[in-house]
C-alpha cells in the first residue's frame, strides 16, 4: 500500500484530504507544521508528500529545499494558493515533483499524485549533464562544449539530443520525434527530423560519415546508443 503524507496547518483541508486519499486506498500520515513535516519526511517511509506551502514554523519551501539538501529523494507535490504563480516555479526549482493550485478538484489531485508516484524517485536522479560522443552537453542550461569550445546549438536541437539521451539505446522512430519534439500542430516532414539528425551528427561524431553515436534504424528512426 502505497503511504502519503499530508502536511497541511489548515484542519478541514487536511482532514478532507485524508479522508479522500484513504478511500482511494492510501495509507495516510499528517503533519500539521513543517518542521513535523520535515521530521516525518526525513524518517523515508512515504512514496509522497502533498506539501502547502503556507505552513507555521517552517514554510513549505523551506521543508522542501531542507529535505532534498538532505538527500531525501521522495516526490513532493506543492500546494500553492492562488496567486502564488512565482512561488510554483521557485517550488520546482527547489526540487518538488510538482505543485497544484487551489482550489483543486480531487480528480485533478488523484491524477497528479498517480502521475508523480510512476514517475518515482527516481525522476529527478537523471544527471543533466552527459558525454555524447565528442560533445560534454548540459541538458539544463542548454550549453554544449567540444574540447572545451563552446559549441553553438539551436533549442530544436538540443530538445532532439536531449530526447535522444533520455531514450539512448531504443529505437526512437521518426514519427515519434515529430510528435514529441514538433508537436502535432506543426506539420515538419521526416525530411525535417534526418536534416536536424545530420546536425547534430556533424557535432558529436568524431566522423559524421560513419556515425557511432546516433546511428540510422533503417526504414523506423535513429537509434543513440549509450555513450560511455
Ligand atoms: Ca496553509
Amino acid at each position: 500500500m502505497k503511504q502519503i503524507l499530508i502536511v497541511e496547518d489548515e484542519p478541514n483541508m487536511r482532514l478532507g484530504l485524508k479522508d479522500n486519499l484513504e478511500f482511494e486506498g492510501y495509507k495516510v500520515a499528517v503533519a500539521t507544521d513543517g518542521s513535523q513535516g520535515l521530521a516525518a519526511i526525513e524518517s523515508n517511509q512515504y512514496h509522497l508528500v502533498l506539501l502547502d506551502v503556507m505552513l507555521p514554523e517552517l514554510s513549505g519551501f523551506d521543508v522542501c529545499r531542507i529535505a532534498r539538501e538532505r538527500g531525501i529523494q521522495t516526490p513532493i507535490i506543492l500546494l500553492t494558493a492562488k496567486g502564488e504563480e512565482i512561488d510554483k516555479v521557485l517550488g520546482l526549482e527547489l526540487g518538488a515533483d510538482d505543485y497544484i493550485t487551489k482550489p483543486f478538484g480531487l480528480r485533478e489531485l488523484l491524477a497528479r499524485i498517480k502521475a508523480v508516484l510512476r514517475r518515482g524517485p527516481n525522476a529527478k536522479k537523471e544527471p543533466v549533464e552527459a558525454s555524447i560522443g565528442k560533445m560534454t552537453v548540459n541538458f539544463s542550461s542548454y550549453s554544449a562544449n567540444v574540447d572545451q569550445e563552446q559549441v553553438r546549438m539551436s533549442h530544436k536541437e538540443f530538445e532532439i539530443l536531449k530526447y535522444l539521451w533520455e531514450h539512448r539505446n531504443h529505437t526512437v522512430s521518426r514519427y515519434q520525434l515529430l510528435e514529441d519534439i514538433w508537436g502535432y500542430h506543426e506539420q515538419p516532414t521526416t525530411r525535417t527530423v534526418d536534416n536536424f539528425i545530420l546536425k547534430l551528427r556533424q557535432k558529436v561524431e568524431q566522423n559524421p560519415e560513419d556515425p557511432q553515436i546516433i546511428l540510422t534504424v533503417h526504414g523506423v528512426g535513429y537509434k543513440m546508443l549509450e555513450p560511455s
